[in-house]
């Protein structure tokens, strides 16, 4: 089933690996935590080079990439981030509105990147301990970039189904 509410908008959160690495984990939950902000995707993640240089594709000519990847990959704190899929009314600009501006030192400080954000001091890069989504076409990309469909409570975009060939792990 998709959603059928067309005003239901969905949003990827990550906590990036200096949100993990400084236990921050639950202080960003309860922040973002709001009725009408529901997680309907969740899991660890340990982020190799191939999805970070997608996830930050539009950043490529950046002259702060290559840090970014570094942090993004965990080469300076935990090598895992947490992604999550939130759902809900407004939801992305209301997770947004929680993670405060891109720059920690401009971020308001009752916002998460205000509150737990710095800047690397030898690179210049934001480490501001949270990504979320910008608009609901950079969600759809990024929520289908690190997430299957069955990952997902229930089917939030259109699926098939195909039959592949690859080996799986399984419990012994
Ligand atoms: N970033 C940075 N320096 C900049 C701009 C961005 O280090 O001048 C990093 C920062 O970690 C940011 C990420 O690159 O979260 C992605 O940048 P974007 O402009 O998409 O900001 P966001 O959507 O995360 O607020
Ligand atoms: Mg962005």
């Amino acid at each position: 089933m998709e959603t059928e509410n067309k005003d239901i908008e969905h949003t990827l959160v990550i906590i990036k690996p200096d949100g993990i690495s400084r236990s921050l984990t639950g202080n960003i939950l309860a922040m973002l935590s709001h009725p009408e902000s529901i997680i309907v995707g969740a899991k660890v993640v340990k982020v190799t080079r191939e999805i970070a240089i997608a996830h930050y594709a539009h950043l490529k000519e950046k002259p702060f990439f290559d840090e970014l990847i570094d942090y993004i990959t965990g080469n300076w704190h935990a090598n895992r981030v947490i992604c999550l899929v939130y759902e809900g009314n407004d939801v992305i600009q209301r997770v947004r509105n929680i993670a405060g501006a891109t720059n920690p030192e401009e971020a308001l400080p009752n916002t998460i990147r205000g509150k737990y954000g710095r800047i690397h001091s030898k690179t210049g890069v934001f480490e501001n301990t949270i990504h979320c989504s910008e608009n609901k076409s950079e969600a759809e990309r990024e929520i289908k970039l690190w997430f299957r469909p069955e990952e997902i409570v229930h089917n939030i975009y259109p699926v098939e189904s195909k039959t592949d060939t690859l080996e799986h792990l399984y419990w012994k």
